[in-house]
C-alpha cells in the first residue's frame, strides 16, 4: 500500500511538474518571440533616424561600417537591399558573396506591402533568425535581423532546473507518502486490534461495512468452532452410554455372574445397545457426508409422489406393530434431486411420525404442487411438540424427551439430517405442531 501511494503521488507530481514546466516554457517563449519581433521593428525605425544611416541614404555613399557595428552592438545584422534584390550593404558579410535577396519572404513582403517579417532556423540547430524588412522611400529595403534561441534549446537549457525541481518534489512526495500511509493505516490496524470488541467504532465511517463484515465472519468462525466442539462432545457422550452398557453386560458374562434365566434378556440388551451404536454411527457418518458440500451429488429428475410411496412401504413394518396407519395422497410432482438423500429425508420424517405417535394413530403423507413448487407434507396424530421446542428440534442431538427418543431408537440427529438434505436441495422446511394433537412437517422445493 505504502509503495502504491508513493508511486501514485510521485507520478502525479511528475506529471504536474512536466506539464507546468512545458506550459511555462511555451507561454514565455511565445512572449519572448513577440518581444524579439517588436524590438526588431523598433530597431529598424530607430536605425533610420540615425546619422550614419541618413548620411549614406542621402548621399548614396557606403555605410560607415564601424559606426554601424557600434550601433548594432554585434547582435543586430543590418542589410540594405536594392529594389531588384541586389544587396547593397551588409554589416555581417561581404556583399560580393551574397546572392540576390528577392527570394527572401520578408523582402518580397516589404516590396509589396511596405514591410515584412519572417523567421528561419539558422545553420546552427539551436538558433532561429528573426528578420524584419522595411521599404524606404526610394524603393530600397532596409532589413534588420537577430538570432534567438529556439524553443528546443530553451527547453534543453531549462532541463537541469526542471530535473532538480522534480527530484526535490519526488523526495517530498516519498516523505509525505510515508507519513500519509501511516496516518491512513492507523485506524485500520486499530480496527483489526479491536475485532472482538463489538462497541468499537472504526475511525473511518467508510470502514464500517468492512468492519461489520469481518466481525460477523469472525463470529461465524467462532460459532462454527464452538458448534464443532459441542458436536464432538455430544458424539462422545452419546457413544459412551451404549458402549458402557455393552461392556457391563460382557463383564457379567465373563465373570459367570449370570443366572441362566436372564441370559436371553442380557443378550437382548447387548443387541439393543449395539443397534443403538450402529444407528448413531450411521447418522454421524451421514451428517459428516452431508457437511462436505463439495461431494458430488447425483441429481436426477424424480417423482416425489413415487418416492414417497416407496418410503411408505418401507416403513409399514415399523408402524404395524403399534396399529398406526400410513396413507399417501396427492399428485405426481417432478423434482431434480438426489434420490438416496430424498428417500433418507422422507424416511426420517416418517420414522418420527410413527415413533412419536399414539398407538393406533395415523400418518398422512401428502404430495402437492403449490405455486409451481413441489411440496411434501408428513402429518401425524401423535404427541406433538410444544412451541418452545419447535425451533430447536432441528439442532443436532436436540430431543424433547430424551428417554422416549432413546427407547424408540432415536439418535437426536434425524431432523438435523432432514434439514441438511432440504438445504442441499434449496428446499424450505416448516413445522406446525400442537401438543397432544399431532405434528406436520412440510418440505417445499
Ligand atoms: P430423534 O432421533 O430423537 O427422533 P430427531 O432429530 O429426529 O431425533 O428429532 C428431534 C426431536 O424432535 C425428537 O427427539 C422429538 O422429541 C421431536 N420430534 C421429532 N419429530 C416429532 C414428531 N413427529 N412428533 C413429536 N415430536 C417429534
Amino acid at each position: 500500500m505504502k509503495q502504491r501511494i508513493n508511486l501514485r503521488l510521485g507520478l502525479i507530481a511528475l506529471i504536474a511538474i512536466v506539464t507546468t514546466a512545458l506550459g511555462i516554457i511555451l507561454v514565455s517563449y511565445n512572449m519572448f518571440q513577440n518581444q524579439v519581433r517588436r524590438d526588431l521593428k523598433q530597431n529598424a525605425r530607430l536605425l533610420m533616424e540615425t546619422e550614419v544611416f541618413q548620411r549614406a541614404y542621402n548621399t548614396g555613399s557606403s555605410w560607415d561600417g564601424q559606426a554601424l557595428e557600434h550601433l548594432s552592438s554585434g547582435t543586430l545584422r543590418i542589410t540594405w537591399i536594392d529594389n531588384d534584390g541586389t544587396v547593397l550593404f551588409d554589416n555581417d558579410t561581404n556583399v560580393a558573396g551574397l546572392s540576390n535577396h528577392l527570394d527572401r519572404p520578408e523582402i518580397r513582403d516589404a516590396l509589396e506591402n511596405g514591410e515584412g517579417e519572417s523567421t528561419r532556423r539558422s545553420n546552427t540547430m539551436n538558433m532561429n533568425t528573426f528578420y524584419y524588412a522595411l521599404m524606404l522611400d526610394n524603393g530600397t529595403v532596409l532589413r534588420v535581423s537577430t538570432q534567438a534561441n529556439t524553443i528546443m534549446s530553451v527547453l534543453m537549457k531549462s532541463l537541469p532546473v526542471i530535473i532538480s525541481i522534480a527530484v526535490i518534489i519526488l523526495l517530498g512526495c516519498i516523505l509525505i507518502g510515508h507519513f500519509l500511509t501511516r496516518l491512513l493505516m492507523r485506524p485500520i490496524t486499530d480496527m483489526v486490534e479491536h475485532l472482538d470488541d463489538t462497541t468499537y467504532e472504526p475511525a473511518y465511517k467508510e470502514l464500517r461495512p468492512f468492519a461489520d463484515k469481518i466481525r460477523s465472519q469472525h463470529e461465524h468462525v467462532l460459532a462454527a468452532a464452538k458448534s464443532r466442539q459441542d458436536f464432538t462432545a455430544n458424539v462422545s457422550h452419546e457413544l459412551k452410554t451404549p458402549i458402557t452398557a455393552i461392556s457391563g453386560y460382557a463383564e457379567l458374562i465373563e465373570n459367570r455372574l449370570l443366572d441362566p434365566d436372564s441370559e436371553a434378556h442380557i443378550a437382548g440388551q447387548i443387541r439393543h445397545n449395539a443397534d443403538r451404536l450402529l444407528s448413531l454411527v450411521t447418522d454421524i457418518i451421514q451428517l459428516s457426508e452431508l457437511d462436505h458440500r463439495e461431494l458430488p451429488r447425483r441429481f436426477e429428475s424424480l417423482d416425489l409422489y413415487r418416492i414417497a410411496g416407496i418410503c411408505l412401504e418401507d416403513n409399514k413394518a415399523l408402524a404395524e406393530p403399534r396399529g398406526i396407519k400410513l396413507s399417501l395422497s396427492g399428485i405426481s410432482a417432478g423434482i431434480t434431486a438426489d434420490q438416496a438423500l430424498i428417500r433418507e429425508m422422507i424416511d426420517n420424517l416418517l420414522q418420527n411420525a410413527i415413533r412419536y405417535n399414539k398407538d393406533g394413530g395415523q400418518v398422512y403423507v401428502r404430495v402437492t404442487i403449490e405455486d409451481g413448487h413441489p411440496v411434501i407434507a408428513v402429518s401425524d396424530t401423535g404427541i406433538g411438540i410444544s412451541a418452545e421446542h419447535q425451533d430447536r428440534v432441528f439442532e443436532r442431538f436436540y430431543r424433547v424427551d430424551k428417554s422416549r427418543s432413546r427407547e424408540t431408537g432415536g439418535t437426536g440427529l434425524g431432523l438435523a439430517i432432514v434439514k441438511h438434505i432440504a438445504d442441499i436441495h434449496n428446499a424450505e422446511i416448516t413445522l406446525e405442531s400442537e401438543i397432544g394433537r399431532g405434528t406436520t412437517i412440510t418440505v417445499r422445493f
